[in-house]
């Protein structure tokens, strides 16, 4: 299979052969041409598959038909709930529609409304924003829905997770009734399906992955550590192995603060992020370490979220995330479109408990190490799979899986009725 047989225009061809993408990942080969067709979407699939492209790029084609964007007027919106990952989404948008004479535009909190307001003024194609900053900006008559085609709400399960949706269902009532949905999603949860209910009319459901499974590149170990020796081990590990780039994942933002004054105290550079820091200093602190500036990134859950760098091998867990499904989506950062990855737990003593559900959770006892010099005072209990434990499995809905050779509906739907139209301007 290549993108060529997706039914994309030529320009976004170019681009993505200048990504230098040579096939598409399963979950675009599925979705490319559901979305192109106009269909609503369900997609599940685990972090690092290639969810952006999937669709950006037939979102993109779809644009390039019809009437082009008027004065504060959107055509597709991408909700999202960070701010990295909004500025993210908006890069592929650019770096996918670069031969496209598209405007987009990414709005966010935590910055200046006013710029943002100036730059919805001439109308966007592609509108990427995080849901409360959209909702101040609709109070202010900065954008309008009038001319929304299409409805993206990408991590929902996260944008669930964070509480977003009650700004989610008011969004949604701003907008036109007749619409593309797409909703993509790491897993499909129960709340998932219910806020689906509300939203998607007839989707065809997409499912690459089983759920919480972790990916196959990605190999995890445990170190056992006594909880206070958890900062000077890790430091050991990264001068030991010479570990480059290590994204560590911490439990708080205090935590986070502490661990790089730790690191730094060592001669190793690093730097946080996480929601008490300045828009401004996360995006440094991101650009340092995709750059290779500093060596260690600490990162809470919600600010690393869907982080995409490219070829991290090396993953941290300082702390073992209290929600199970977080361990998932953290060891998600590496291992990403088939690198290979490693992930690490610093576990100590009391983190049992939740090891043991990530255990039960991920279906696999995770292997344990003891770095010398670092024995712990208590060692931890074996861990044991019982699969008596798990909760009995709800009977699932049966889902259409888009195979090679059932594409029917491509290309045929409503959208192939629009007008082209030539428009410059970015
Ligand atoms: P997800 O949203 O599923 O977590 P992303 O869309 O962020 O995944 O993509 C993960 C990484 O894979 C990105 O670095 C992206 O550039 C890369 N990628 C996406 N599609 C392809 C492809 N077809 N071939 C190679 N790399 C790809
Ligand atoms: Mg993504």
């Amino acid at each position: 299979m290549s993108f060529d047989s997706l039914g994309l225009p030529e320009e976004l061809l170019r681009a993505v052969k200048e990504q230098g993408y040579t096939k598409p990942s399963p979950i675009q080969e599925q979705a490319i041409p559901v979305i192109l067709s106009g269909k609503d979407v369900m997609a599940a699939a685990q972090t690092g598959t290639g969810k952006t492209a999937g669709f950006t790029l037939p979102l993109l084609a779809n644009l390039m038909k019809g009437e082009r964007a008027k004065a504060n007027q959107v055509r597709v919106l991408i909700l999202t709930p960070t701010r990295e990952l909004a500025a993210q989404i908006h890069e592929s948008v650019c770096n996918y529609g670069q031969n496209l004479p598209l405007r987009s535009a990414v709005v966010f909190g935590g910055v200046k409304i006013n710029p943002q307001m100036q730059l919805l003024r001439r109308g966007v194609d592609v509108l990427v924003a995080t849901p409360g900053r959209l909702l101040d900006l609709y109070q202010q008559n900065a954008v309008r829905f009038k001319q929304l085609e299409v409805l993206v709400l990408d991590e929902a399960d996260r944008m669930l997770d964070m509480g977003f949706i009650h700004d989610i269902k008011r969004i949604i009532k701003f907008l036109p009734e007749k619409r593309q949905n797409l909703l993509f999603s790491a897993t499909f949860s129960n709340d998932i399906r219910k806020l689906a209910k509300g939203l998607v009319n007839d989707p065809v459901e997409i499912s690459v992955s089983p759920r919480n499974t972790t990916a196959e590149s990605v190999t995890q170990f445990i170190y056992e550590v006594d909880k206070t020796k958890k900062s000077p081990l890790l430091s050991t590990l990264i001068k030991e192995n010479k570990w480059k780039q290590v994204l560590v994942f911490s439990k708080t933002k205090h935590g986070a603060n502490r661990l790089v004054k730790q690191l730094e105290g060592r001669g190793i550079l690093s730097a946080a992020i996480h929601g008490n820091k300045s828009q401004a200093a996360r995006t440094r602190a991101l650009a340092s370490f995709k750059e290779g500036k500093i060596t260690v990134l600490v990162a809470t859950d919600i600010a690393a979220r869907g982080i995409d760098i490219d070829q991290l091998e090396q993953v941290v867990n300082f702390d073992l995330p209290h929600v199970s499904e977080d361990y998932v989506h953290r060891i998600g950062r590496t291992g990403r479109a088939g690198n290979k990855g490693e992930a690490i737990s610093l576990v100590c003593e009391d983190e049992f408990k939740l090891l043991k559900d990530i255990e039960k959770l991920i279906k696999k006892i995770i292997p344990r190490k003891v770095q010398p010099g670092f024995e712990p005072g208590t060692p931890l209990p074996p861990s044991v799979l019982d699969s008596r434990e798990a909760k009995p499995k709800k009977p699932k809905k049966p889902r259409v899986e888009h195979k090679d050779g059932q594409r029917t509906g491509a290309n045929n739907g409503a959208r192939q009725s629009r007008v082209r139209s030539n428009f410059v301007g970015k």
